[in-house]
């Protein structure tokens, strides 16, 4: 019998299962595709703060990034700039596959074709089954990870409930040879979310938005408005889809089991990046469940130090981050324009840029250090804050 079943062999799960690995526990990973990094929708960006922390090689970084431009709704525009390399693109079939190699270094199995279906606890293990090329498996193991991304439904059936809110992601590849930063644009684009324009490799470029409805449909026109301008080439490409948690669901772990990655709501609720804090999730749950193995206790009374452990780390910032998202999408087009306006002539962007602790990963600094000038609270009728607005350290 397996130590751990990890589902999914996405970024967050192949992390858990090198860690454990790594300890000496007996992995397998269960993954649906027909390999890992297969079916991926995804911009591939991450911090630098992330590549250094989880040692990203190069070999899987399409671009260095260090500065942007935000479009208001009617084109006004903020640039941002650091000297020093604040993000990268990542290839993210390569990285999959990168990690997915890890993780078999330290001798986790993988085992690819398999979709599971169900979980169910019983007594000393969990039972775990799914189908592999049309025939039902059935496995047993001392406990399973979900490392599952975004799937409401898997979730629900294992008992750990659907994520309370989401939004649907839309991406493409286009042809973009003048494009040297990423360009976000806020508005009709995408009410309440923001489109991307992210420059690659070889003159590509990834195009993408966030939305609640009509993801496509919106993505498609404003695919067409990019290629009159001319800043792509052709608006005729295939689009792809991701679901993105904006908020947890209600447990991330439970008997024998644990959530990780997009699977526990890990993801940004602001700009829906979900891999850096997948990752640092992974960490965690690897650590907990190596303790809880080692004491042969997997009881979810055990195993909500987990829980506890990972919203230590990321609560605050999903916390704000939410209240923020539903903040923006209460704005109107005229409010963003006004607070561009406000942020440009009073400088607020030169003083958030020269604040080394606001960095591209956690944005409740960003979000409450905003929230300290007068002339922006009034224009989003902001009258009480929902924390205090001294309390800035993470
Ligand atoms: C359009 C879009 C753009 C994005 N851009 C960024 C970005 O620039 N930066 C960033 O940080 N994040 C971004 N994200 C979010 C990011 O992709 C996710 O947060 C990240 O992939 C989560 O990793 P994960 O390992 O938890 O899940 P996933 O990467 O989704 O991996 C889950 C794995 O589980 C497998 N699986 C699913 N169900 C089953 C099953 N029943 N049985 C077996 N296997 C199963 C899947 O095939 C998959 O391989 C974006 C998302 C979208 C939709």
């Amino acid at each position: 019998m397996h130590d751990v079943i990890i589902i999914g062999g996405g970024p967050s799960g192949s992390h858990t299962a090198r860690r454990l690995a790594e300890k000496g526990w007996k992995i397998l990973v269960l993954e649906k595709n027909t390999g890992v990094g297969r079916k991926t929708c995804c911009t591939g960006i991450i911090s630098r703060e992330c590549a250094d922390t989880f040692e990203i090689d190069n070999r899987v970084i399409l671009r260095e990034l260090n500065s942007a431009v935000l479009f208001s709704p009617s084109g006004n525009a903020i640039h941002l700039h650091r000297e020093e390399p604040q993000a990268v693109v990542l290839d993210r079939s390569a990285f999959d596959v990168l990690m997915a190699e890890r993780a078999q270094l330290a001798d986790a199995e993988y085992q690819f074709n398999s979709r599971v279906t169900d979980v169910t606890i019983a007594g000393e293990h969990a039972s775990i089954t799914g189908l592999k090329k049309g025939n039902n498996f059935q496995i047993t193991s001392k406990a399973v990870v979900i490392a599952s991304g975004f799937n409401p439904g898997l979730s629900e059936r294992v008992g750990l409930g659907a994520p309370k809110d989401y939004a649907a992601g839309v991406q493409v590849e286009v042809e973009a040879p003048g494009l040297e930063e990423t360009e976000a644009y806020f508005g009709a684009t995408a009410p309440g979310f923001f489109g991307w324009l992210v420059p690659t490799s070889h003159g590509m470029a990834r195009a993408g938005l966030l939305s609640r409805s009509e993801a496509g449909a919106r993505l498609k026109q404003w695919l067409r408005r990019l290629a009159e301008q001319g800043k792509i080439m052709s608006a005729d490409v295939k689009l792809n889809y991701g679901g993105i948690p904006l908020k947890l669901p209600p447990h991330t772990y439970g008997e024998r089991l644990l959530a990780v990655g997009d699977a526990a709501g890990q993801v940004k609720p602001t700009t829906g990046g979900g891999i850096y804090y997948g990752l640092l999730g992974a960490e965690i749950a690897a650590d907990v469940l190596h303790r809880a193995l080692a004491d042969n206790n997997l009881s979810a009374k055990r195993l909500s130090s987990y829980e506890r452990a990972w919203r230590r780390k990321l609560g605050r910032e999903l916390r704000t981050g939410y209240w923020a998202r539903k903040l923006f999408e209460r704005m109107s087009e005229r409010q963003i324009d006004q607070v561009f306006k406000i942020i440009k002539s009073s400088g607020i962007d030169e003083a958030l840029l020269k604040d080394k602790d606001i960095t591209f990963d956690w944005h409740s600094r960003a979000i409450i250090s905003l929230l300290k000038y007068q002339l922006i609270t009034r224009t989003l009728k902001v009258f009480k804050l929902p924390f205090k607005s001294d309390d800035i350290d993470r």
